[in-house]
């Protein structure tokens, strides 16, 4: 394919203004296009359950200083929606009917918040934008009972922050134990005994039956009094554009890429949440919903825009926040077959979790310990050969 000269990014989130800059960087001097559905310039999503939520800030982590774009030539149309793709005719028409024609496209258009029937009713909120966020701190001044549905990474996070406004909270989950299927029983103990005592209430095992005016009823019969009602049950991929311009989708529902992060078409790429990357490290296709992975594969893709065929070949990556938690996760385990190691104290909160198949590390998570990030990352990327033992108490850097 010749240079392209004209490039279109449909998303201004983390991904999409990410890429743009790169493009930049990289030298590329064509026109670029950045659509965006919001009103406000890129942000960065994780203040948004944390420090915004927390009243910490008023301020999210803009992606880029408010004149960069304007002065790297980048055309962000804050407010305005791709509403078509013309394939064909290389074509992205937006919402005010203005028409961009491309020689790439860059398809970041993210998640949106999973719904349940009741979601729409007033008194009910999702977790997903700055201004969800604002909105939700300003209610938690006015109420006094907080119900969240999920005890993800969303709702565990909103869940301190209402806790730190002196809100009420009970969190609901089907499954046994917050945030269970990521980290397994043990690990998820300690989130668990860290929201008990900060007051948080749970009703764990427990399904949704419906979602009432003032109340959540429960399947097993029970119902919540609820000022307020927070879903936070997951996201899912925003491939609805995608999905009718004929890109081929995955079965984990985000816009299927290669390696390289090309689409079934060869002039569109994707990146961040929606992307379903067939990843040469695991073998399969993986779709990631954390800010590295949108920040480094828009880093990534502009090389590949510009005509590279470099796969991207990171690891996953993120981190959370929560009350005086903090950690950081690197790789991707299976807590139902992976074994898990604890080197460190679990009661205390100290402690690097490692999960591991066949002698190597599949995923190593750090709990309060800041000085052995680097180690971490060279042990789950480098697939090195290591004991239960070693792991507990040798020197983490030599043996990585
Ligand atoms: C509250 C919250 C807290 C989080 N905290 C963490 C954390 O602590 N650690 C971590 O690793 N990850 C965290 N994440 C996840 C992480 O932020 C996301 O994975 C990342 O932002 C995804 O980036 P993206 O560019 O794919 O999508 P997004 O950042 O969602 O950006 C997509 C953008 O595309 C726009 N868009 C969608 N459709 C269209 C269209 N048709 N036309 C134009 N624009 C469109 C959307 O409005 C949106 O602005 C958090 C997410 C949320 C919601």
């Amino acid at each position: 394919m010749s240079d392209p000269r004209r490039i279109v990014i449909i998303g201004a989130g983390l991904g999409g203004a990410t890429a743009a800059a790169t493009l930049r960087g990289r030298g590329y001097d064509g026109e670029l296009v950045v659509l965006g559905a919001e009103q406000h310039r890129p942000y960065e999503l994780p203040p948004l359950s944390k420090g915004l939520l927390l009243g910490d800030t008023d301020e999210p982590d803009w992606v880029r200083d408010e004149g960069f774009y304007r002065e790297h030539g980048i055309d962000l149309r804050a407010g305005t929606s791709a509403t078509h793709i013309d394939r064909g005719a290389r074509m992205v028409v937006d919402s005010n009917g203005d028409e961009h024609s491309f020689d790439r496209l860059l398809l970041a258009t993210g998640s949106q918040p999973r719904m349940m029937p009741g979601a729409d009713q007033p008194g009910v909120r999702t977790l997903r934008t700055l201004d969800d966020s604002l909105a939700l701190r300003g209610a938690f001044a006015t109420i006094e009972r907080l119900v969240i549905i999920g005890a993800g990474w969303i709702g565990t996070e909103a869940a301190a922050a209402a806790r730190r406004h002196g809100v009420d909270v009970t969190v609901v989950d089907q499954v046994a134990a917050p945030l269970l299927t990521v980290l397994g029983p043990e690990v998820a103990g300690v989130f668990q005994e860290l929201h008990s005592e900060n007051g948080v209430h749970w009703r764990l095992g427990t399904g949704v039956a419906g979602i009432e005016e003032g109340a959540v009823r429960l399947t097993d019969g029970t119902s919540l009094a609820a000022d307020l009602v927070l879903v936070a049950v997951g996201a899912a991929p925003r491939v609805e554009l995608a999905h009718a311009a004929g890109f081929d989708l995955a079965d984990d529902g985000g816009v299927a890429v290669d390696a390289t992060l090309r689409t079934s078409a060869p002039e569109v790429y994707a990146v961040g949440d929606i992307a379903s990357q067939f990843h040469p490290r695991y073998g399969k296709r993986v779709r990631v919903e954390h800010w590295a992975n949108a920040k480094n594969q828009g880093e990534h893709v502009a090389a590949n825009l510009l005509g590279g065929e470099e796969p991207y070949l990171r690891s996953p990556y993120f981190f959370s926040d929560q009350y005086s938690l903090g950690c950081e996760y690197r790789g991707l385990a299976n807590v139902d077959t992976h074994r898990l190691v604890v080197r460190g104290d679990l009661a205390k909160r100290e402690f690097i979790a490692f999960w591991l198949r066949a002698g190597q590390v599949t995923a190593a998570m750090n709990v309060n310990v800041w000085d052995a990030g680097d180690a971490l990352k060279a042990l789950v990327d480098g697939q090195v050969a290591v004991t239960p033992e070693q792991l507990r108490e040798a020197d983490l850097p030599a043996l990585a």
